[in-house]
């Protein structure tokens, strides 16, 4: 098995934006244009190595690569999907963890779903990603790593960048903050955060504190259910900010950013899909400007959750929209590839730890 220990004695260069780098080079007695020339090998012609960065002296390079590590990613397994095309990698972290990202082609342009830590401490009852617990949040440079990796292995740009892999965003806020900044820069990938969705399982305090920053980011919810009763029962973090105060945050983030909330609606036959729930959803998001996306609920094997029939998802969605609430169904993609979250690094972690008892 492939390790390497050299990071764990350096620095991590990627994660640095761009006036930290410039900062600390200004400290070993650099000119400041040095910052930029050295973030635009990392994040805009994505270098591996000091060796690549051909302006700069043989000396400097040497004195870098002692004190600075270039992270990088690895594929362990790269699934595409018959289907409609959507690539799905499992990907290897430094330390030998494992992560997923995946690609997905629409019309419009290419959308990346990405994740943000190892595991996941929510607990939603639903989902495959929190199931082992959380194993540690991901640095800047790996989540900026997934878009790399999937931009180099498929040769194709991404348009669209999706917070919705493994792990919750809000709680690495410090990190996912930092990709941000150095996602978004003119002098790296350039992409402009109005292309970028960050979904939450609902952190309040963390929406009121995104919406200060006014990043242009479209927002996800995951909702999941139409009244506290049902939604403390699937989704633990409802005991600490229940609905009342997440929509209050909404409205907020509304207000101060004139972005459009979008509401993730995982439908779970006999759980949360039925016509009451839908006329209780759409009286509670009455008056928000905001879109439901309604998802059939991919069934885990651990948790035993059955989706519904196509019909019974029609009749919510036009219940929700009998009463001016728009709501989609979100088309699946990847079907044949498991490319629900959370299930290809959960059946790689099984596997290994097979081969370890063996
Ligand atoms: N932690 C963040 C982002 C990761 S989860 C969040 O909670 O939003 C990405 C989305 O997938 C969330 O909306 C999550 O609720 C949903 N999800 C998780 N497991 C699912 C499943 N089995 N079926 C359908 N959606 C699921």
């Amino acid at each position: 098995m492939e390790r390497n220990f050299e990071w764990q004695n350096k620095a991590d260069i990627k994660s640095l934006t761009l006036s930290e780098l410039t900062e600390q080079l200004v400290a070993l007695g650099q000119p400041k244009f040095r910052g930029k020339q050295i973030y635009s090998w990392l994040h805009e012609k994505r270098v591996k190595s000091f060796d690549e960065m051909t302006n700069l002296s043989a000396a400097l390079r040497e004195d870098l690569s002692k004190r600075y590590y270039i992270n990088q990613l690895s594929v362990i397994k790269k699934l595409v999907s018959k289907l409609d095309g959507t690539q799905k990698y499992l990907l290897r972290l430094k330390d030998n963890n494992c992560v997923e990202a995946v690609l997905m082609k629409y019309r419009y342009g290419n959308s990346i779903c990405i994740s943000t830590q190892v595991g996941c401490r929510m607990g939603c009852k639903f989902c495959a990603s929190t199931l082992a617990g959380l194993v540690r949040s991901l640095e800047p440079s790996e989540m900026l790593d997934e878009i790399y990796t999937v931009t180099e292995e498929s040769g194709q740009r991404v348009s669209n960048v999706v917070l919705m892999g493994i792990g919750e965003p809000f709680d690495n806020y410090d990190n996912v903050m930092k990709f941000l900044d150095i996602l978004s820069s003119p002098e790296g990938y350039n992409l402009s955060l109005r292309h970028l969705s960050l979904s939450t399982c609902g952190l309040v305090d963390r929406i009121y504190e995104l919406a200060e920053k006014k990043t242009g980011l479209t927002l996800s919810i995951s909702l999941h259910a139409p009244n506290d009763e049902i939604r403390s029962q699937t989704m633990p973090i409802n005991k600490r900010y229940p609905i009342d105060e997440l929509l209050k945050a909404c409205r907020y983030y509304f207000k101060t950013t004139g972005r459009r909330i979008s509401f993730e609606y995982a439908l779970i036959e006999g759980v949360n899909d039925e016509i009451r729930h839908a006329n209780e959803l759409a009286d509670r998001l009455k008056g928000m400007s905001a879109h439901v996306n309604l998802i059939p609920v991919n069934p885990v094997k651990e948790r035993g959750f059955k989706r519904g029939s196509r019909q019974r998802i029609e009749a919510f969605q036009k219940a929700l929209e009998a009463r001016g609430v728009n709501a989609t169904v979100r088309r699946e993609l990847g079907a044949d590839i498991n490319a629900a979250c959370g299930q290809l690094r959960r059946e790689y972690d099984q596997q290994r730890q097979e081969e370890e008892k063996q």
